[in-house]
């Protein structure tokens, strides 16, 4: 066995992968980009190298070389199925956890893909999926093969570059469109043609083979549960699927395996007709995927066996740990994908600090996470935040245990899937199993379920402004205190505060008693609460999390706004609608930093504003019975002079 590993990936995968190394004795290097300096992954690593990216070929073999590792796993995503990247690292000198070039090669054209193991016998989707690419030509295919047709792209991945076609009227449009989207994409047009097979299910052997000529499969995986074609949950075993199916599914994908050489792990995909119970005249290959894959960890659940060891040993040139009678499954796993996304916007991913992120302990329960309370979600990859796989005895037990754990995952700041997620394992058609890839989309309205009432966020608002008017606290929630310039400590009786729940201005009621403020109205209605309700405080913002689902409530804070849309320009606005009740300063005035400017009532409450920085008063635009407009300029303070 070799002694050193790098990971050229990130996130969950390089945890997961570093966890295996560890454990085997290797000591592990990570690589890490700027945009990931708050997420764990590279810290866990013995030793971690700044890179500009994970897609720079050069970069990871110059810091494999330098920090004297033997080889390099590329995980998932990023250069897991680039042959050029194999090459590389074989030409450095460094071992690569993968299959060989050439096989990544083939497999990485779903035209050849599919041309080498149809010659093997192993059956493909009816279609076109030779060379030429004349717009007629293919047409006239897609009327041989009949509609639906499915365009592809050649070198197609993530679901990118597909497109159904209903009618021959359409197909002009449909192909262009996949082609331009699979040349930005893929920086190759070509397609293939396949007939349309209606909401099928997606079913998935996990392969191995070694460089002894030895090759496995570790059973099957149904990942027929897809958004938009892409695989949302997974689980083992496919649910339904009788004894010499299930055989015969294991068969043919060592049969693909073996067709093009493999070595390592790998991944080949079926789509079978959903209306019935699997059957072999109506299970076609898709496609091989020369890497391990996200949802390898059913797998490991059902067979125990660990995956990433086993890559690692066949890198290393030794046998396959078992022989096919030797392995076995029992139980059942499901995994859940969960992302920074945002269902209510069209599953838009969602970015930001996570201001909480924990993941809960439970029998059965295995969580992956690539973030910690801190990480930084940003645009540059991809939003998956952890995955839950939870194993039980059969599929109703992993069920449960798969929605318990996600409805204790405490995760705030960006939005998540989470609500989503537990709306597919309660749904009672996924219960019964083998729904198709389309169900999902069909039934996407009643998934996410209904969003937090606004009434939750009483009392994250009553203990913002007990804090607030408490003045600067060592506990303090927030970054507020009375050099704000937003002052409650004295006031008496009822009033009223503007704030923001989930982006819209409601105007919460507030009552004082001899115990201290609280919420009487959010929003015009009775505040609520909710025992499993938790608060989780953000940078003038407050998260209530309930059932995977967070409500986000931001507060007042003229200065901060202010500074953040630009620099204090001395500028200063009225921090919400109401009445002028008095103004400290006149033109021309010289004012220090956190000086008092003006006071506005609002529903018998006073916000008094102050001085966001030292300079000369330039411009007074209220007077005393003046109505304000929330957000109105209504005092310019010339800055003083800096200094330098
Ligand atoms: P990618 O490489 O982009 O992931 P795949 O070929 O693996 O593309 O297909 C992804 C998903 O698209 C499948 O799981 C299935 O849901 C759907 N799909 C692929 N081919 C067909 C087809 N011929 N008919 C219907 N759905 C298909």
């Amino acid at each position: 066995m070799f002694k050193s590993l790098l990971i050229a990936n990130r996130g969950e995968i390089a945890r997961r992968i570093v966890r295996t190394a560890r454990r085997m004795g290797l000591r592990t290097i990570a690589v890490v980009t700027e945009a990931d300096r708050t997420w764990p992954h590279w810290r866990e690593a013995d030793e971690a190298v700044p890179i500009d990216s994970y897609l720079s070929i050069e970069e990871i073999v110059a810091a494999a070389q330098k920090s004297g590792a033997d080889a390099v796993h590329p995980g998932y995503g990023f250069l897991s199925e680039n042959a050029a990247f194999a090459e590389a690292c074989a030409a450095a000198g460094l071992i690569f956890v993968g299959p060989p070039a050439n096989a990544i090669r083939t497999m990485g054209s779903k035209a050849g893909a599919k041309a080498l193991v149809g010659s093997v016998g192993v059956p493909v989707v009816p279609g076109y999926s030779g060379e030429r690419q004349e717009p007629d030509f293919l047409k006239q295919k897609a009327y041989e093969i009949g509609y639906p047709v499915l365009v592809k792209a050649v070198a197609g991945g993530g679901g990118r570059g597909m497109r159904r076609v209903e009618r021959a009227i359409d197909f002009p449009d449909g192909l262009a469109a996949a082609k331009r989207e699979a040349l930005a994409s893929f920086g190759d047009d070509r397609v293939i043609l396949e007939r349309y097979v209606e909401a099928p299910r997606h079913i998935e052997v996990q392969v191995f083979a070694d460089a002894l000529g030895n090759a496995v499969h570790l059973f099957e995986r149904d990942c027929s549960l897809q958004r938009r074609h892409q695989k949302v949950i997974e689980e083992a075993p496919a649910p339904g699927l009788s004894a010499e199916m299930r055989q015969w599914l294991g068969a043919t994908a060592i049969k693909a395996a073996r067709a093009v050489g493999y070595c390592g792990a790998g991944t080949v995909e079926f789509i079978a007709d959903a209306s019935a119970e699997p059957r072999r005249d109506a299970t076609f290959f898709i496609e091989m995927n020369t890497r391990l894959q996200v949802e390898h960890p059913v797998t490991e659940a059902v067979t125990g066996l660990d995956l990433v060891e086993w890559q690692m040993r066949i890198a290393a040139g030794e046998p396959l740990p078992l022989k096919q009678e030797e392995i076995a499954f029992t139980g059942h796993a499901i995994e859940a994908r969960v992302y920074a996304e945002d269902p209510a916007d069209n599953f838009r991913p969602s970015t930001g600090r996570l201001w909480a992120a924990s993941f809960p302990e439970a029998t059965g329960v295995r969580i992956d996470s690539g973030v910690e309370p801190g990480s930084v979600v940003t645009p540059f990859y991809d939003a998956m935040l952890a995955k839950v796989i939870a194993f039980g005895a059969d599929r109703a037990e992993a069920l449960r245990r798969v929605q318990a754990a996600l409805e204790r995952i405490r995760i705030a700041g960006p939005r998540t899937n989470l609500a989503f997620l537990a709306g597919i394992v309660t749904h009672p058609h996924f219960a019964v199993g083998g729904v198709g890839t389309d169900f999902a989309d069909r039934e996407l309205a009643g998934l996410a379920g209904e969003p937090l009432d606004q009434s939750l966020a009483a009392e994250a608002i009553a203990e913002w402004v007990r804090r607030a008017g408490d003045g600067p606290a060592a506990d303090a929630p927030g970054p507020w205190s009375r050099a704000d310039g937003f002052q409650l400590g004295g006031l008496r009786g009822a009033g009223a505060l503007a704030v923001e729940i989930e982006g819209q201005a409601v105007t919460v009621g507030i009552a004082w008693s001899p115990r201290g403020p609280h919420v009487v109205s959010v929003g015009g209605k009775a505040p609520a609460s909710e025992p499993e309700a938790e608060i989780v405080w953000g940078e003038g913002q407050a998260f209530v999390l309930a059932r995977g689902r967070q409500l986000c409530v931001t507060f007042p804070d003229p200065l901060s706004r202010r500074a953040a849309g630009g620099a204090s320009d001395g500028e200063v606005d009225a921090p919400i609608h109401g009445r002028v009740v008095d103004v400290a300063v006149a033109t021309g005035q010289h004012v220090s930093a956190g000086d008092p400017l003006f006071t506005v009532e609002a529903m018998k409450m006073e916000h008094a504003v102050t001085a966001p920085l030292a300079g000369e008063v330039h411009q007074v635009r209220i007077a005393p019975g003046d109505q304000v407009e929330q957000g109105a300029a209504v005092v310019t303070i010339k800055p003083a002079e800096a200094r330098r």
